[in-house]
């Protein structure tokens, strides 16, 4: 780059920028460190007539730090697309809207896609002001063997949609040789651990990324077969947010057959009654996995679900 292009580029970046008349600007806004916003961010939100926010409460904060004065108005879910034609009025009105969600980028497992949608439909300008968001951040620390990821967001709430969901991601995902990003709510965890343990059975690495940007920000890689006995080990994990990535096999394992599940199947439903006669669920489940080649936790997952 010649000195030019560095001074002209560094002019550029030191403009202050006004929120245009007629344009919805898609603002991402910090995961939880205040820090975490961008200058041109703080210039669209000082600037714009309106501001929508997800949950008003949790933005206020946001832009009382920053001494934010502009408008706030709720953008629920439930009333997204409701609120387009006003949105869409009020833009045709030349004002000037920025769309905010709690935290990160609006429309990535949060409301605004739709009323983008909308909004562009009415041919009114739409501009993204990037920023925090939670799956690139944790993909940016993970260091995965992956060369690309699929993110799939959260994974349905119930058990039987959960695990059929995981079955064809996991097919997809080998198929494919990328890892999975997913959004959990720290009380799923367990359930949806065990779930993930299931589905993929060959060796592969599991990346837990949680409360990023925070005071107690932790990022893990644990192999994905004892996730469950780490979890139980480090019980905070539980509470604050996460993402989890299923990372693709190490370079040298690429080429490890999926395990035969049916067998599998057939072997525990054989051993673990006559097992969980003679011994307590634990013990059992140890048994069992140095018998199988299995994960304990997810033995001892199978048997807990058995007996509820
Ligand atoms: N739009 C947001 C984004 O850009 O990442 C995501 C919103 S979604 C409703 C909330 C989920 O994002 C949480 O349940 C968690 O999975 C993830 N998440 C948000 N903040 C996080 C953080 N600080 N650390 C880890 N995960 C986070």
């Amino acid at each position: 780059m010649s000195h030019d292009s560095v001074l002209t580029s560094a002019t550029t970046s030191a403009r202050v920028f006004r929120a245009e008349k007629g344009t919805l600007y898609v603002l991402a806004t910090p995961l939880g460190n205040l820090r975490d916003i961008t200058l041109r961010a703080l210039d669209i939100l000082s600037s714009a007539d309106l501001i929508l926010a997800e949950d008003t409460r949790v933005s206020a904060k946001l832009l009382t730090h920053y001494g934010i004065k502009a408008p706030l108005r709720a953008l629920h879910e439930h009333n997204e697309r409701k609120s387009a034609a006003t949105v869409i009025g009020l833009l045709q009105q030349n004002h000037s809207i920025a769309l905010i969600s709690d935290a990160g980028t609006p429309a990535v497992s949060d409301p605004g896609a739709r009323l983008v949608a909308a909004v562009r439909e009415a041919a009114q300008p739409v501009v993204p002001i990037p920023g925090p968001c939670a799956l690139i951040a944790a993909i940016s620390a993970a260091g995965l063997n992956a060369e690309h990821f699929y993110f799939a967001g959260f994974l349905p709430v119930p058990a039987k949609a959960r695990r059929a969901q995981l079955e064809k991601l996991s097919e997809t995902l080998r198929a494919l040789n990328a890892a999975l990003v997913l959004y959990e709510a720290p009380h799923r965890i367990r359930h949806t651990l065990g779930d993930l343990m299931k589905a993929f059975q060959e060796p592969r690495d599991l990346i837990i990324a949680r409360e990023l940007t925070k005071t107690f920000e932790t990022i893990r890689r644990i192999p994905l077969a004892d996730a469950m006995t780490w979890l139980d080990a480090h019980p905070d994990t539980e509470r604050g947010e996460l993402v989890l990535i299923v990372d693709t096999p190490a370079p040298g394992q690429q080429n490890t057959a999926p395990r035969d599940t049916r067998a599998d199947d057939a072997m525990l439903n054989r051993w673990l009654p006559a097992l969980l006669e003679e011994l307590p669920p634990a013990r059992a489940a140890r048994v069992a996995a140095l018998a199988t080649g299995l994960p304990r936790g997810a033995i001892y997952d199978r048997i807990k679900e058995k007996r509820t």
